[in-house]
C-alpha cells in the first residue's frame, strides 16, 4: 500500500516531559521516531502555563529527569520550587542537549489516529491535512492539558479580556490599573491570585469551593544544599521510584499520639512548608476522623491569617477532607485577602447571575471588570486523549469505548487499540505522584515492551478485555480504600458537566504499581494479547 504519510517506527504525541524522554530513549534503541505537538516549542504544560505565579509544588531537585547523571549533576536549580520559566528553560535545555529537536514536528495538532488493521500501523492525520504512519503510537499528551472555561450565563457577552491560566499569552498581560476578576481557587488560582493582586487596581475572586492550601516557604537554593542532595542523587532517585516524592512519611496514626503532640507535628511540618504537611500521620488519607484533625489545623490557620472573620469563614474548606482535592501550595495566598483592593465573592452564598458586557452580576449587584482570569482547570486525564478521534480495531472509537469512563490495563493500554500506549494516563498513579517519576517509569516499561516485541517478532500487543476489567476493578478498589472519592474533584471528572464519575488515577504507591507492571512483563505480558504479523488477534 502506498501512503502519502511520512513513515516512522514510533509516533509520539506530545513534546512535554513524557514525549521528549520517550524520543530520547527510542532513539537510543535505533528507532525512527517523530514527536508531534500542537505547540510552537517543547514543554507541554510548562509551555502553556505562563500565568503569574506559576511554579511546580514538587521540589525542583526532584521534579527533574533522572535518566542522565551528568544532566542532573550539571543543571543548577535556583529555587526550592522552580517557577515556570525555569522549568521551561530546563526542558528546552534537555531538547538541545540531546539533540531532540530534529525529530519534533511542532505546530502540529493531531486530529485523528486510526489503526489500519490490514497493515498493522497507526495513521495520524493532523488538523492541517498532513499524515504520519507508524506501527506504534505513544500518547504523551499530558494529564492536565485541555483547559476548561466555565459555562456561566452571558460570559460570551463580556467585552473585557478573558485569559485561562493554562493558555496564558506569551507576551504576558499587564493588569496595572485594571479591575480584574478571577474564577477558580485550585492550585492555579491560588498561585496566581497573590501575583495578580500586586498589579490590579481591584481584584475580585469568585470562589465556588474553598480549598486547602499549605505555605510553600519557597526560597533560593543554596549551592551547598544542592551539592549535598546531588551527592546522593542515586539514592534519592531510587527512593522516589518507591514513593513518588521524597516526603517524610510517618509511621504513626493521628490518634497514636496526644492532641498536643499531633498539633506540634502539624506545626513543625507547616513551618517546613509544602505537600509534606499532608503526610504528618499515616492515616490522614484513609481515616476521616484523623483527617478532621489536620483539616481543623488548617482552618485555624486561615482564621488566624485572614483579618475579616466572615472572609476567613468563606475561605475555610468544609465540604471535603483535606487532600481529597489536589492539595494546593501557596505563597501569601490567604494573606492576600487582607489587602484593601482584594475582595472575595463566595459563590456558595451569592452565585453569579450572569456576565454582562462590562462585568458580572452577582446576587443583583453589578461588579465592574476590565479583565477576567479563568483558573478553572482541565478536562483531566482523559481530555487530551479523547480530543483526538482515535479508532482501533473494527473502527471502534475510543470516545465511545470510554463514554462511561476510561478503561485501561495498567493505565498503559486499552483493549481494542493495539500498539497504542498511554503515558501517565487514567488507571496509573499519574497525577497522584511526582509526574516525572511516573513518566520515566512508563517510558521504561513501554520501550522495554517494544524491545521485547521486536525480539520475538510480535507485530501487535493489546490489552485483553478480562485483564482490563480486572484492572479497572482493582483501580476502583484502591480508590475506595481512601477518602479520595469523597470530594467532587477533577480526579473523578466532577469538574466537567456530563463526565462520568470514575476515580481515574490509581491510588497505590508507585512502588507497588511498578512491581505490578514488572510482574506482567516478566510473565510475557500477561493479560495482553500478542500476535505476529498477519495472524488474527
Ligand atoms: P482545578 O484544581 O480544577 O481548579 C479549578 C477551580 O475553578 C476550582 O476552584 C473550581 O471550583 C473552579 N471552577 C471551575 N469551574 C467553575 C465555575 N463554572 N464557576 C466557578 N468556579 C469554577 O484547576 P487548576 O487550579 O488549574 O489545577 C489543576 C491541577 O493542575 C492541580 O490540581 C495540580 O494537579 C496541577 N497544578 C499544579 C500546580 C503546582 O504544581 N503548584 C499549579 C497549577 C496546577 P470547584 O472546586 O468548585 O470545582
Amino acid at each position: 500500500m502506498r501512503l502519502a504519510a511520512e513513515r516512522f517506527d514510533v509516533l509520539v504525541i506530545g513534546a512535554g516531559f513524557a514525549g521528549l524522554h520517550a524520543l530520547h530513549t527510542l532513539r537510543g534503541m535505533g528507532r525512527k521516531v517523530a514527536v508531534l505537538d500542537a505547540a510552537a516549542d517543547v514543554g507541554g504544560v510548562w509551555y502553556w502555563n505562563r500565568y503569574p505565579g506559576a511554579r511546580c509544588d514538587v521540589e525542583s531537585l526532584q521534579y527533574s529527569y533522572s535518566f542522565d547523571e551528568q544532566l542532573e549533576q550539571e543543571w543548577q536549580w535556583s529555587e526550592r520550587y522552580a517557577a515556570q520559566p525555569e522549568i521551561l528553560r530546563y526542558i528546552q535545555h534537555v531538547a538541545d542537549r540531546f539533540d531532540l529537536r530534529r525529530d519534533l514536528r511542532l505546530n502540529t495538532r493531531v486530529a485523528s489516529a486510526v489503526f489500519n488493521e490490514a497493515g498493522e500501523f497507526w495513521l495520524l492525520s493532523t488538523e492541517d491535512g498532513r499524515q504520519f504512519a507508524a506501527p506504534h503510537c505513544i500518547m504523551a499528551t499530558g494529564a492536565l492539558s485541555v483547559p476548561r472555561l466555565p459555562d456561566i450565563p452571558g460570559i460570551g457577552d463580556f467585552k473585557g479580556a478573558i485569559h485561562h491560566t493554562g493558555q496564558w499569552p506569551h507576551e504576558g498581560v499587564d493588569f496595572s490599573g485594571q479591575r480584574v476578576g478571577v474564577i477558580g481557587t485550585g492550585s492555579s488560582g491560588i498561585q496566581a491570585i497573590p501575583q495578580l493582586a500586586k498589579q490590579a487596581a481591584a481584584l475580585t475572586v469568585f470562589q465556588r469551593t474553598a480549598n486547602f492550601s499549605i505555605p510553600a516557604w519557597n526560597r533560593q537554593l543554596g549551592d551547598e544544599e544542592q551539592q549535598a542532595f546531588k551527592a546522593v542523587y542515586r539514592e534519592h532517585r531510587a527512593r522516589a521510584r518507591e514513593v513518588g516524592t521524597l516526603y517524610e512519611f510517618s509511621d504513626k496514626g493521628a490518634f497514636d499520639v496526644s492532641q498536643a503532640e499531633r498539633e506540634r507535628e502539624f506545626e513543625r511540618r507547616w513551618n517546613k512548608g509544602g505537600v509534606n504537611f499532608v503526610h504528618s500521620f499515616n492515616d490522614l488519607s484513609t481515616n476521616k476522623a484523623a483527617n478532621d484533625t489536620i483539616a481543623e489545623f488548617v482552618r485555624a490557620r486561615i482564621r488566624r491569617t485572614v483579618k475579616d472573620p466572615a472572609v476567613a469563614e468563606s475561605l475555610c474548606p468544609t465540604d471535603h477532607p483535606l487532600g481529597t482535592k489536589r492539595i494546593c501550595v501557596d505563597t501569601g495566598y490567604f494573606e492576600t485577602y487582607n489587602l484593601p483592593h482584594v475582595r472575595l465573592v463566595d459563590l456558595k452564598k451569592t452565585p453569579i447571575d450572569r456576565f454582562e458586557s462590562h462585568g458580572v452580576k452577582v446576587a443583583g449587584e453589578e461588579i465592574a471588570l476590565d479583565a477576567l482570569v479563568c483558573a478553572t482547570g482541565y478536562d483531566a486525564l482523559t481530555g487530551a486523549v479523547m480530543a483526538i478521534d482515535i479508532r482501533g480495531r473494527g473502527g471502534l472509537s475510543l470516545r465511545d469505548k470510554w463514554a462511561q469512563g476510561p478503561r485501561t490495563l495498567l493505565g498503559l493500554m486499552t483493549a481494542g487499540f493495539p500498539n497504542l500506549f498511554i503515558i501517565t494516563g487514567a488507571g496509573s498513579p499519574s497525577v497522584l505522584v511526582n509526574m516525572i517519576v511516573g513518566i520515566e517509569h512508563h517510558v521504561q516499561w513501554i520501550t522495554d515492551c517494544l524491545d521485547y516485541l521486536q525480539q520475538k517478532s510480535i507485530s501487535t500487543i493489546e490489552a485483553s478485555v478480562p485483564a482490563e476489567d480486572r484492572w479497572v476493578e482493582h483501580v476502583n478498589a484502591a480508590a475506595n480504600r481512601t477518602l479520595l472519592p469523597l470530594a467532587n474533584s477533577w480526579f473523578l471528572g466532577a469538574n466537567i458537566p456530563g463526565k462520568p464519575r470514575v476515580f481515574m488515577p490509581y491510588a497505590a504507591k508507585i512502588g507497588i504499581y511498578r512491581r505490578e507492571c514488572q510482574a506482567v512483563a516478566d510473565k510475557g505480558y500477561e493479560g495482553f494479547i500478542l500476535s505476529t504479523a498477519g495472524a488474527p488477534a
